[in-house]
C-alpha cells in the first residue's frame, strides 16, 4: 500500500495563496453582505450531498461550494455592521498566527513536547500583564501565573475546581455554596454543574441600581449559608456583564470573600480588554485583591477565537486539582518540577499553539496601537449614546463606561422587539437585546475591527426612522 496525497506541496501553496486572497477579498466586501444570515433552519444541510464523495474532488470544487452553499448560512461577525452579542475580532495578523499554529501542528500539553509553545504562552501572558497594568501577583515568576483558555467558561470551570481544591478536605462538597450576580454569564453555573454540584449551590445575589453586584447583600447571603452549616467556597465577580457591562465592585467583593475565606474569580471577558488603554484602567479596580481573573482578547482584543486568558494568584490548588501523571508522560523536566506543564492548567490534555496569534498580534499593533483600537470604539460608542439619550422617543438604561451602548424605545417591549426584528431582517446591521428592570433593551455592541463613524451614523439613522 502506498498513500499520495491528493494535495501536494505545490497544490497546497497555490490554494494556499489562493485562500488569503479570498479572505482578503471577504473583508474589503464584507460591508456589503446582509449581516445576519437569512437562511431557515436545514437549509444549508439540504443543499449538501447526502453522502461524502467517493473520490478526489478538487479544490475548486470546494472553493465553490464555500461561496454558494456555505456563504449564505454566514452570520457576518466581521461587518462593521456587526453590533450584536459582543465582537467576536478576527485581524490579519491573529489569522496569520492561526494558520501557522495549524501548520507546526504542535501539541502543547507538556513544556517537553514543544518547549516553545509553552515558552512563549507564559512570556505572553506577562507581557499582558504589562500591558493591561494587571497586578504582579499574576507573575509567571511568583506563585501565580497565567495561561491561554479555550474560553471564559473554561476559565471559570478551571477557577471553580482549584477554589474547591482549595478546601477540599475541610468541607464536604455538598456544604459549598458558590455566589454570582443575578447578571453574571451563565458560564458561573454550568460551571458548578460540571463540578459535580447542584445549581441550587449556586445564588444569585441581587444588583443595585448600575446592575452590579450589591455586596451587601452578598454577605448577608453568606452569613445566611453559615448558619445553616454550609461553606461559602467561591465567588464569581463580573466586570463589564454581558447584558449592559455593569461593574461588580470587586474590592467590596473582596472584603467579604476575605472574611469568609471564599475564592474570588473575576470575569472581565469582554471588558477586560480595554485595560490596553490606560484611561480605562477602572476596569481592573481590586484585581490585586482576586484569587483569579480572565478576559478575551478573542472578543475585543484583535485576536481570533479562541484565545481567553486566565491568571491565578496561586497555582497550587489549581494543579493540585486537576495534574495526573501517567507513566507515559512522565518526562525528566517535567519530574525536575523545573518548567510549566500546562496540561494541568485547563480541562483537555492537549492544547494548540494558541500564543502565537496573540503575539503576532500584539507585536503587529504595538501597546500604543492596541490602545488606540479600543479608544476609537469607546469614542464611537459614548458619542452614539449621547445622541441617543437626546432622542426623544429612545432612553438610555444603564451607563456607557465603554463600548456597549444599551436602550430603548420607551413605547415598550414590543416596539423595541419591531425594531430589532427590522434592523436585523433587513440586513443593514445586526443587533440583539436582553432584559434589563424586567424590559426587553436592546444592545449597541461596538468593537468590530472595520466599524467606523459612518456605519454609526447609519444605524442611528435607522433608529431614528423606525422610532
Ligand atoms: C462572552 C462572555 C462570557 C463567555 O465567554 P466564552 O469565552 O465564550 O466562554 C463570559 N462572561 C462574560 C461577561 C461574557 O461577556
Amino acid at each position: 500500500m502506498t498513500y499520495t496525497p491528493p494535495m501536494s506541496n505545490d497544490d497546497f501553496r497555490r490554494a494556499g495563496h489562493e485562500l488569503i486572497d479570498w479572505i482578503a477579498d471577504y473583508w474589503e466586501t464584507v460591508e456589503q453582505r446582509p449581516v445576519l444570515s437569512q437562511v431557515a433552519p436545514g437549509d444549508i444541510r439540504a443543499s449538501l450531498p447526502t453522502e461524502p464523495p467517493a473520490e478526489p474532488e478538487s479544490w475548486d470544487a470546494i472553493m465553490a461550494d464555500v461561496d454558494e452553499l456555505i456563504m449564505p448560512g454566514i452570520t457576518h461577525w466581521q461587518s462593521p455592521n456587526f453590533f450584536a452579542y459582543f465582537p467576536a475580532n478576527a485581524s490579519p495578523p491573529s489569522v496569520l498566527g492561526e494558520l501557522l499554529s495549524a501548520g507546526l501542528g504542535v501539541q502543547g500539553m507538556l513544556w517537553a513536547t514543544s518547549p516553545a509553545c509553552t515558552e512563549l504562552e507564559t512570556h505572553v501572558l506577562d507581557w499582558m500583564l504589562d500591558l493591561c497594568g494587571l497586578p504582579d501577583r499574576f507573575r509567571s515568576g511568583g506563585p501565580g501565573g497565567g495561561t491561554i483558555q479555550d474560553s471564559a467558561s473554561s476559565a471559570a470551570l478551571v477557577a471553580i475546581l482549584a477554589a474547591r481544591e482549595r478546601v477540599a478536605g475541610q468541607w464536604r462538597m455538598d456544604q459549598m455554596v458558590a455566589y454570582t450576580s443575578e447578571h453574571a454569564h451563565s458560564s458561573a453555573e454550568k460551571g458548578i454543574r460540571i463540578a459535580g454540584m447542584f445549581p441550587e449551590q449556586l445564588r444569585q445575589i441581587p444588583s443595585d441600581g448600575t446592575h452590579a453586584m450589591d455586596p451587601v447583600k452578598l454577605r448577608e447571603a453568606m452569613l445566611a449559608d453559615i448558619i445553616e452549616d454550609r461553606r461559602p467556597f467561591f465567588v464569581q465577580a463580573t466586570t463589564g456583564t454581558t447584558s449592559s457591562t455593569a461593574l461588580d465592585p470587586i474590592d467590596e467583593i473582596a472584603d467579604v470573600c476575605k472574611e469568609f475565606g471564599a475564592w474570588l474569580h473575576v470575569d472581565g471577558a469582554f471588558a477586560g480588554s480595554a485595560a490596553v488603554a490606560p484611561e480605562y484602567r477602572f476596569v481592573n479596580a481590586g484585581l490585586e485583591r482576586v484569587d483569579s481573573y480572565c478576559f478575551n482578547p478573542h472578543k475585543w482584543l484583535l485576536t481570533n477565537f479562541d484565545c481567553s486568558l486566565f491568571w491565578v494568584a496561586d497555582r497550587g490548588p489549581m494543579t493540585s486539582a486537576l495534574s495526573i501523571v501517567p507513566e507515559y508522560l512522565r518526562n525528566a523536566a517535567s519530574d525536575a518540577g523545573s518548567v510549566i506543564d500546562y496540561r494541568d492548567w485547563q480541562i483537555p490534555l492537549g492544547r494548540r499553539f494558541r500564543a502565537l496569534k496573540l503575539w503576532f498580534v500584539i507585536r503587529t499593533h504595538g501597546a500604543a496601537g492596541l490602545a488606540d483600537f479600543i479608544r476609537n470604539h469607546v469614542h464611537m460608542a459614548q458619542a452614539l449614546a449621547e445622541r441617543i439619550h437626546g432622542h426623544p422617543s429612545y432612553e438610555l438604561v444603564a451607563p456607557t463606561p465603554l463600548s456597549l451602548v444599551t436602550f430603548r424605545h420607551t413605547g415598550g417591549d414590543e416596539d423595541n422587539e419591531r425594531i430589532r426584528d427590522t434592523i436585523n431582517s433587513d440586513g443593514e446591521a445586526y443587533l440583539t437585546h436582553t432584559r434589563l428592570a424586567d424590559q426587553t433593551v436592546l444592545r449597541v455592541a461596538i468593537g468590530a475591527v472595520r466599524t467606523e463613524q459612518r456605519h454609526i451614523d447609519a444605524l442611528f439613522d435607522r433608529l431614528d426612522e423606525l422610532a
